[in-house]
């Protein structure tokens, strides 16, 4: 599927962001940054535009040598994570009322679909 991949490629970009940070990093450590964990990873997403949302990832790590511990901050546009609220049939009509909410950022709108099926 089309949307799935474009997803995956997001996720690669911010993987690949997250990487060069913990690199960027560990310049402040002795140790590189093959010995540094990551301990927790927050997710903050801020809605942009009707296609994609804007995710804020901290990353938080610790040197598992000296224990020094950081925050990484990593940026990437993402898809929206949508999840479809069956608002049911619309009376009279052959449409469909959906509530679509995106996971991520909690953007939502209605869409109205066709609906062939007679309730
Ligand atoms: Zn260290
Ligand atoms: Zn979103
Ligand atoms: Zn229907």
């Amino acid at each position: 599927m089309k949307k799935t991949n474009k997803l995956v490629l997001c996720i690669l970009i911010i993987a690949l962001i997250t990487l060069s940070s913990i690199t960027a990093y560990a310049a402040m450590c002795s140790h590189g940054w093959e010995y540094w964990e990551v301990m927790d990873v927050d997710y903050d997403y801020e809605y942009i535009d009707s296609g994609v949302c804007y995710a804020t990832i901290t990353t938080y790590v610790e040197c598992k040598i000296c224990g020094t511990t950081g925050e990484l901050m990593s940026y990437g546009i993402n898809s929206h994570e949508w999840v479809r609220e069956d608002l049911g049939h619309i009376p009279g009509t052959n449409m469909h009322r959906f509530n679509n909410t995106c996971n991520n950022c909690g953007y939502s709108f209605i869409t109205e679909d066709f609906c062939s099926i007679p309730h």
